[in-house]
């Protein structure tokens, strides 16, 4: 039976997911999906079949998840206990950065893999961790058709007001651009609004992905025309742990008068700010809504206002606003986000249905709101099994 497998590899995590093909004409059905957490260290993994019934949730033994290669070894005998009549026939990778060139999917063989090397100093944190998915998954698969799908791809379209920065232009040409993450989020979110509300996903749609990593993307018709995230995955919205915008003043004053380094630097902000750092607590939304102190509080609310702020400059910059689309863990599950975010909204045409959004219903905005709310559960996974499997249907 032929399946695809995804890959999504982080610094020290890798989530994999199993997805029967059928004969490639119809949606792909996913079968399991899994995470090994804290790679290198004191690992666990989890994994459920698509009913949400546990095949493991327990500590793997140092040996057994040192790297990411060992760690997609252990995934793989997890998948063929639980699935012995699945082949995998293609391989999808979450690759962060596609740099300037690629706007879709593309199969990855090593002279590929060579060019996605090359944009490594463009996302440091992440863009090695990809790779080495790829590399682990192009030993363990050598006859699968391997795919990568970038973050930064759905974004290639924007107008080059939104593509570049106000520096002197060679920077540009060397790859210093507003290149937009979350890309496959937006993608299924675009997708999933044609299905279920097309008169919306052809007019003018503000996407908040708000997860550990969050951004904004404004799209019309379907495709990205802004985003709030720029070169790097630091820009826009505060994170878990990640600042979001900074005057860039600020990293001139670390250097000079703190003496920081570059890595440093990185590990500021990258690691030790947004809501961990305004908290001095944690970078779990969760635990910070439960909390309740006044730096939770405060947390929360600078979160909040920054969300606001880029709907905003989104709605200027699409000329208008027809819907807001929440997702992401925070986005999805949030109630008291969503509800301050959208608190007072009235100005732009937006009001939000109190009831509706304690319920966590798909539209959560009143019937009269001009602008329509919605909440949709974002599927990353599945629009990289899509690409594997429309690869494959090409390839026949
Ligand atoms: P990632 O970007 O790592 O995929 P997620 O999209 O899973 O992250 O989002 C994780 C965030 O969602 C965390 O801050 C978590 O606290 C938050 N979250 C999940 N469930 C809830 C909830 N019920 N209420 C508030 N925040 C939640």
């Amino acid at each position: 039976m032929p399946h695809a497998l995804t890959l999504n590899a982080g610094s020290s995590s890798l989530k994999f997911a199993l997805f029967e093909l059928g004969d490639l004409s119809g949606a792909p059905a996913v079968r399991i999906t899994g995470l090994i957490e804290r790679i290198g260290g004191s690992s666990h993994m989890r994994a459920q079949r698509a009913d949400g019934t546990t095949i493991s949730d327990a500590p793997l033994p140092p040996e057994e998840a040192a790297d990411h290669e060992t760690a997609l070894g252990r995934a793989l005998d997890l998948i063929g206990q639980e699935r012995p009549d699945a082949r995998v026939v293609g391989v999808g990778h979450r690759v962060v950065h596609g740099g300037p060139d690629h706007a879709v999917p593309i199969v990855l063989n090593a002279e590929a893999l060579e060019k996605l090397r090359a944009l490594e100093p463009l996302a440091p944190l992440h863009q090695p961790h990809n790779l080495s998915g790829v590399r682990a998954a192009l030993a363990a698969f050598p006859e699968a058709v391997q795919v990568a799908c970038f973050d930064t791809a759905f974004h290639r379209h924007h107008p080059w007001v939104n593509d570049t920065f106000a520096l002197p232009r060679g920077y540009y040409d060397k790859g210093v651009r507003r290149y937009g993450f979350h890309g496959l989020s937006y993608d299924y979110i675009s997708g999933r609004l044609a299905e279920i509300a097309p008169h919306l996903h052809a007019g003018r749609v503000v996407v908040a992905h708000l997860g550990n990593g969050a951004s904004m993307c404004g799209m019309i018709g379907g495709r990205s025309i802004a985003s709030s995230m720029g070169f790097s995955a630091l820009d826009g919205l505060p994170m878990g742990t990640r600042s979001g915008q900074l005057d860039p003043g600020v990293v001139l004053y670390l250097m000079s008068q703190e003496g920081m380094g570059a890595d440093e630097i990185a590990d500021l902000l990258y690691k030790r700010s947004g809501l961990l750092g305004l908290s001095g607590l944690s970078n779990d939304m969760r635990k910070l809504e439960e909390a309740g102190t006044d730096a939770a509080r405060e947390a929360i609310a600078y979160f909040v206002f920054r969300v606001r702020r880029e709907l905003g400059g989104l709605a200027a910059a699409l000329g208008g606003i027809d819907a807001l689309v929440f997702c992401g863990g925070i986005g999805e599950h949030s109630v008291h986000v969503r509800q301050k975010v959208c608190e007072g909204m009235g100005w732009i045409g937006l009001e939000l249905d109190e009831a509706r959004n304690m319920r966590g219903e798909t539209v959560v905005s009143t019937d009269l709101s001009r602008i329509r709310v919605l909440v949709i559960p974002t599927d990353e996974e599945i629009v990289i099994a899509r690409a594997v499997r429309d690869m494959l249907a090409r390839r026949g």
